[in-house]
């Protein structure tokens, strides 16, 4: 059986990549979603184990130290990182697996694995980020203004990636990115 396609997904805050990854999911049945870790909060709805592991600060440096983690990078003030044995484990079972992460991380899979596809999501404009974050309405407005500079930061990063994705319409949003994933499987980067 052949691997699996390694994904990495990022994109700014508030661009839809959350909305996207669940409707990929749900429609296609191949992919593998990563869990991270994080030390931040979790939201109102959200779930130890489903959205994140949430961890402490304590828990997530002996994670470190234990080399469980594939990557890990800091992010407005918290640790997130992606646990190493799950990836592994379904890309060697043939799943495509997806790694919803910011650019530091991107960077480190890219190194570390040559052969994965990096997608970058973007919302149709800066002003329809800044409407989706404030609309959110899950963060105070100094995390907000704090996300919205790291986009800015982040887009400098945008031509490191294979793809650009607009999440303009949200099922030919997914459709694309369902389709970008399957043309990996035959490319020449993977031999
Ligand atoms: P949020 O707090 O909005 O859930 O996530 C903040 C940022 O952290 C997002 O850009 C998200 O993609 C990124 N992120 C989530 N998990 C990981 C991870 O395991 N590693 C890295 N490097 N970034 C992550």
């Amino acid at each position: 059986m052949s691997r699996g396609v390694l994904v990495v997904v990022s994109g700014f805050s508030g661009a839809g990549k959350g909305t996207i990854m669940k409707s990929l999911m749900a429609k296609y049945d191949n992919y593998a979603l990563s869990v991270s870790a994080t030390t931040r909060n979790p939201r109102p709805g959200e779930e130890d184990g489903r959205e994140y592991f949430f961890r402490t600060r304590e828990e997530f440096e002996e994670m470190i130290r234990q080399d469980q983690l594939i990557e890990y990078a800091q992010y407005v003030e918290n640790y997130y990182g992606t646990p190493k044995a799950y990836v592994e484990e379904q890309l060697s079972q043939g799943r495509d697996v997806i790694l919803e992460i910011e650019i530091q991380g991107a960077r480190k899979i890219k190194k570390k694995f040559p052969e994965a596809v990096l997608v970058f999501v973007t919302a149709p404009s800066m002003e329809v980020l800044r409407e989706r974050l404030v609309g959110r309405g899950t963060e105070t407005a100094e995390v907000i203004h704090q996300r919205l500079a790291r986009a800015a930061q982040e887009a400098e990063g945008v031509d490191e990636y294979d793809y650009v994705l607009v999440n303009d319409q949200l099922d030919e949003a997914v459709d694309r990115l369902h389709g970008i994933i399957q043309s990996e499987h035959f490319s020449m980067k993977r031999n």
